[in-house]
């Protein structure tokens, strides 16, 4: 079978790469297989195809997200070799796969075993964990994207290159289609993304894989696009009774719609996994983030019948305002009211497979200990220290002191509690707090300014000053999407190898989508008031003859139920003139 790229078969490109055929064609790009003459090896070319590579912005993406790209080295990551960035040719040449795509391979195959299921989400995981530490977000996971070796060994690729279609441009070819089924909201309505997106698309694709089915699917990309914001998707096990509840679990938590509700990163959510792989019974218990309030799960046997995700947001504060020590009185009855009335959160699934076993939780609320704060004075701070004394039930607070560079950085110069102070924790869910104050030693540096940059730019900086740090998302009307507002410290402070610097990053201008009431039937004042409370914008008014009473509405310009922008959306009217 011919195709409008084999004409480039046998040609060589920059006198070094010899075109030996096809390996695939996808949205934006066309895939060879070719042979690298200086390094006598094989290797996959990538193309940008002919109408992208005319556009200055997907050109000028592509190469910046090569480049950093091609600074990932991991098993689980295709590696790119080289990046040719000459006017009339554009390509990237990477590792050449001998396996073929996730897709190709769940197409023959339909729903995939447990273990299948768990080993590539795994190894999937274990690509993002690795990229994101890079401050790469890969933007496009989905089947295509992820090669399968005969081994079982699987490489993601396309990492940040793929552009992104949003909610307006979803009018797309049939090949950037695929894409849509597995966009995360923020994706889909066009808002800033983090991490945090591809572990929703991951979510998706488990799904996928453990029931054979698409969570969300419709006729048009638009629709999917939108039940990618707005539609509940049926639980895995109502599909596959034989998926473990916790799976589910796992699928479920990936899936929700809110990042702030999703797994935040993909060590905690391979954590998790594990817990599944090591034990496919074992069911995660519902917490509160902030370790106060503990809600046993559903237990093991009872589980089957449990339909999680059946969540009522607006009654859960009510369940989070109970005391600690209602819930210890009435425990049970709380408990069971929750199962019954399916009030368990999914994004409160956060306690850890470590943990003790789910019956013994109760238990565990009463047995506080005693716990007494070591000696830390002349120590040196590390970060595996910090991660030993929290595991006792210390938790550290630092604070600096530049007043001795004679001592080495990290090293305690004061704390408080004093040691050999006692304190009462309820081990794994609370914490003793211990202040400290570290020597900055010589070596502090000063943070540069990072503020409207963009945030995988300041990201790789960072690391290369040894810094860490955390993302803050925020909206913001000024400071574009993806670059920093500020960040603390503040730029000038002075700062350690190995400090966190948290990262204000922009979400740009905040969207917020209402659905679209049903005016019809209403007065015209009803329906004013109405467009009024929904935040919606008065378009224009006709006035039509029909069977319906004088004065009511008989049209709208927005469909009810559909998902528009607040505050923007015009809605026009057609009212009554009466016959
Ligand atoms: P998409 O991801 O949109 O399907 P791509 O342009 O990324 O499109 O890739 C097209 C096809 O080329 C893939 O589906 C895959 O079959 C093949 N392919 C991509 N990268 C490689 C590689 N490194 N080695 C072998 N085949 C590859
Ligand atoms: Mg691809």
């Amino acid at each position: 079978m011919m195709n409008a790229f084999d004409k480039y078969v046998g040609q060589v490109f920059d006198n070094r790469y010899k075109i030996t055929k096809v390996l695939g064609v996808g949205g934006m790009a066309v895939v060879f297989e070719a042979f690298d003459t200086k390094l006598n090896r094989i290797v996959a070319l990538k193309m940008l195809k002919d109408e992208i590579a005319n556009d200055s912005q997907s050109v000028k993406r592509f190469i910046n997200e090569s480049k950093a790209v091609s600074m990932l080295a991991h098993p689980n990551i295709v590696s790119i070799y080289d990046v040719s960035v000459k006017d009339n040719l554009k390509y990237i040449v990477m590792e050449r796969v001998d396996g073929i795509t996730l897709k190709s391979y769940m197409t023959q195959k339909g729903v995939l075993s447990l273990a299948e299921t768990l080993s590539y989400a795994e190894q999937i995981l274990r690509a993002l964990e690795h990229a994101h530490s890079k401050g790469i977000i890969h933007r496009d996971i989905k089947p295509q994207n992820i090669m399968l070796l005969k081994n079982g060994r699987i490489k993601v690729t396309d990492f940040g290159i793929a552009k992104l279609p949003n909610a307006e441009t979803v009018t797309m070819t049939d090949k950037a289609i695929g894409t849509v089924f597995y966009i995360s909201p923020e994706q889909a309505s066009g808002k800033a993304i983090d991490q945090r997106s591809d572990l929703y698309s991951l979510g998706v694709l488990m799904y996928e894989m453990a029931t054979g089915q698409l969570p969300f699917n419709a006729e048009s990309p638009v629709s999917v696009a939108l039940m990618q914001v707005n539609a509940k998707a049926k639980a895995p096990r109502e599909i596959m009774p034989n998926i473990p509840l916790g799976l589910e679990q796992i699928i479920m938590l990936a899936m929700e719609k809110q990042p702030e509700r999703r797994f935040q990163n993909a060590a905690q959510m391979l954590r998790h996994l594990i817990q599944i792989k090591n034990n496919p019974t074992y069911v995660f218990k519902t917490k509160s983030r902030d370790g106060k309030i503990a809600i046993e799960d559903v237990e093991k046997s009872k589980g089957a019948d449990q339909t999680p995700g059946r969540v009522s947001r607006p009654m859960f504060p009510m369940i989070m305002g109970i005391s600690l020590a209602f819930l210890l009185v009435f425990g049970f009855v709380v408990i069971h009211m929750c199962t019954w009335f399916g009030l368990f959160n999914w994004a409160d699934i956060l306690s850890f497979g470590k943990d003790a076993d789910p019956e013994e939780e109760i238990e565990e609320l009463n047995n506080s200990e005693t716990v007494s704060v070591p000696n830390l004075m002349g120590k040196v701070i590390t970060q595996e220290f910090r991660d030993e004394l929290e595991a006792q039930g210390f938790k550290l607070t630092l604070k600096y002191d530049d007043s001795q560079p004679d001592v080495a950085v990290n090293t305690v110069l004061g704390q408080f509690p004093e040691a050999g102070a006692e304190r009462k924790i309820i081990p794994g869910q609370q914490y003793c707090d211990i202040k400290l104050t570290l020597s900055r030693g010589k070596d502090a540096k000063v943070l540069p300014d990072l503020t409207v940059k963009d945030y995988r730019e300041v990201e790789i900086k960072l690391s290369d000053m040894g810094l860490k740090f955390e993302e803050k998302y925020e909206v913001n009307d000024n400071i574009p999407v993806g670059c920093i507002i500020r960040t603390v410290p503040m730029a000038g402070e002075k700062v350690n190898a190995g400090d966190t610097i948290v990262l204000y990053i922009s979400k740009g201008t905040d969207v917020k989508y209402v659905q679209v009431p049903n005016f019809v039937g209403l007065t015209e004042a009803q329906a004013k008031a109405q467009l009024a409370d929904y935040n919606l914008v008065l378009g224009e008014i006709t006035y039509e003859q029909s069977s319906k009473p004088a004065g009511t509405v008989i049209g709208q310009s927005r469909a009810a139920y559909e998902s528009v922008p607040e505050k923007t959306t015009k809605i026009d009217l057609v009212i009554s003139k009466g016959q």
